[in-house]
This record gives structure tokens, sequence and C-alpha cells, in this order.
């Protein structure tokens, strides 16, 4: 099993159909030992049946990634969990308030702005400061970013923005963390239906639009997110870091 005894941290389940989730199942079933985040109150009893599923069964403490001293208790509260030593972490973290993601990206307010390049890449940093001390015998950092990074997707606006932040940050920590080998590297997700997925006007169309243009002419299923997560986690991509790896069925390939 590729993560067998490997200790990881996953941030961003927020229910059944969080990638997070998908990625969750997949590193249980490849052996590792895990521990999660929730955001909020609302999200507790949600994050807390779920987890309690998986074989451990591993626990799950608040943190919301824009609050420096909840970072801190969770990094805490992390380090006893694993007696110092964490292998991995996954980063599933996005939110951009929802009149910012309808209508035309030109009227993008500063506050907006701010938030969703917080919350959704400024994060990765904060959480790569508090992972990277734990991982002293060398680790894989990994988080979640989609196409519009790079093109324009109707809806998307600030947080493609963010995306592309995102995935700059991946290349820079990259750089920075490689010396004591830990990879830092992403996912480029095709579009699922999830909790914030939802928040993106015209996201059935878009699926619709996925599976009739992608090579593999359907829409991505969370389970591959997780078996490539499983990949880039474990030493099968020893050799990988600062990667932006599309599992989108091959959606990012095309022109026309
Ligand atoms: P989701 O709503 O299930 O997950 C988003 C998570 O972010 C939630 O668990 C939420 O609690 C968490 N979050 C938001 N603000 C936070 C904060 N301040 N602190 C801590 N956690 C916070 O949706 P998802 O689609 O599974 O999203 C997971 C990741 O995958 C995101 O980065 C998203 O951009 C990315 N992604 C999604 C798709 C898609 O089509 N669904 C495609 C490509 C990439």
């Amino acid at each position: 099993m590729l993560l067998q005894g490997k200790n990881g941290l996953i941030f961003g389940v927020a229910n059944k159909r969080s990638i997070a989730w998908a990625i969750a199942q997949a590193c249980a079933r490849a052996g590792a030992n895990l521990a999660f985040n929730y955001l909020d109150e609302r999200l507790e009893e949600k994050v807390k049946e779920l987890v309690a599923t998986l074989p451990g069964p591993p626990p799950a403490w608040k943190c919301d990634a824009s609050n420096d001293a909840e970072l801190d208790r969770f990094f805490e509260a992390a380090r006893e969990r694993f007696a110092g030593r964490l292998d991995f972490l996954v980063h599933c973290i996005a939110f951009a308030n929802r009149e910012d993601l309808e209508g035309s990206f030109l009227k993008t307010s500063r506050e907006g702005f701010r938030v969703a390049l917080d919350v959704s890449a400024y994060s990765l940093v904060a959480l790569a400061q508090r992972a990277a001390p734990l991982m002293s015998g060398g680790g894989s950092i990994l988080a979640l970013t989609y196409l519009g990074s790079e093109r324009v997707f109707p809806g998307y606006n600030v947080m493609g923005v963010a995306k592309a932040a995102l995935e700059a940050a991946v290349r820079y920590l990259a750089a920075d963390l490689g010396p004591q080998n830990v990879r830092v590297n992403a996912i480029s997700a095709g579009p699922i239906q999830t909790l914030s997925a939802r928040g993106i006007r015209g996201f059935t169309e878009i699926l619709a639009h996925y599976a009739a243009r992608a090579p593999l002419r359907r829409n991505t299923e969370p389970e591959e997110v997780g078996d490539a997560a499983v990949f880039l986690l474990s030493e099968a991509a020893r050799g990988i870091t600062g990667e932006t790896l599309f599992v989108d069925s091959g959606y990012h390939a095309m022109g026309m």
C-alpha cells in the first residue's frame, strides 16, 4: 500500500461530495493515518460523522485557515497526535464571496479580491509554514486547482486569479522546501458537482461542455482525483515537485 503508516493532514472536507473526502478515502485505503480540519461549528457534526467511518477513527479539529491562532492550535494538536512526524498535507480550501462569482470580473471589489486570495491561495503558504517543520523525514504537500487559473471561464472570475496565485505558490514553495525533501504539487481537477461548485453560475453547462469535448468524453470522478492524489503523496512520485497534474479527462489538452 502506497501510504502505509504515513501520517497525513486533510484540509477541506465539508460533506461527502467534497473532493477532500474522496482524497481522504483513497489515502485511508492506501494505509495512511489521517487527521482532518473542519471550518466551523456548522460543519463540525457532518465532518466528524464522515471521519468516524474511517479506520482509526481519525480526529477532526476546528481550523479556519484564515485565522493564525486557530492554525497554530491545529498544528499543535497534529504534532501531538503524530508524535512530531508528518508525511503529507492536502489543501482543498477555496472561498470567494458569491457576488464575485457572477457577472463580470471587472467589478470585483478590493475586499472580495482580498478574501478570495487570502482563503484560497495564501492559506497554502500558512499551512506549509506550519507543516514543513514536522516533515523532518521529507514530505509531500498537495493543493487542488482548476484550469480557470489559465483560461477564462464565465463566473469563475476572482477564483481564477486566486488559483493562478495558488499555482505560483506551489512552485515557489517547491523551490523553498525541495532541499528538505518536501515536495509541493497541485492537481488541476475537471469540474465536479460539490458545495463550492454550486456557487458558480452556469456550472451545469460547464459539466456538459467538458463531457462533450474532453478526449475521454466524460466528466471527472472524485475517485480519479483521489487516486492521483495518493500517487503524488507517495514515494512513487518522489521525483515530482512544483508540478500541476491535470485530472480532467484530458480537457486541458484541447484547442478546438
Ligand atoms: P467543497 O465545498 O466541498 O470544499 C471546499 C472546502 O473549503 C470546504 O470544506 C470549506 O469548509 C473549506 N473552506 C472554505 N473556507 C475555509 C477557511 N477559511 N478555512 C478552512 N477551510 C475553508 O468543494 P470542493 O469542490 O471539494 O473544493 C475543494 C478544492 O477543490 C477547492 O480548492 C476547489 O477550488 C478545488 N477544485 C474544485 C473543482 C470542482 O469542480 N468542484 C475543480 C477543481 C478544483
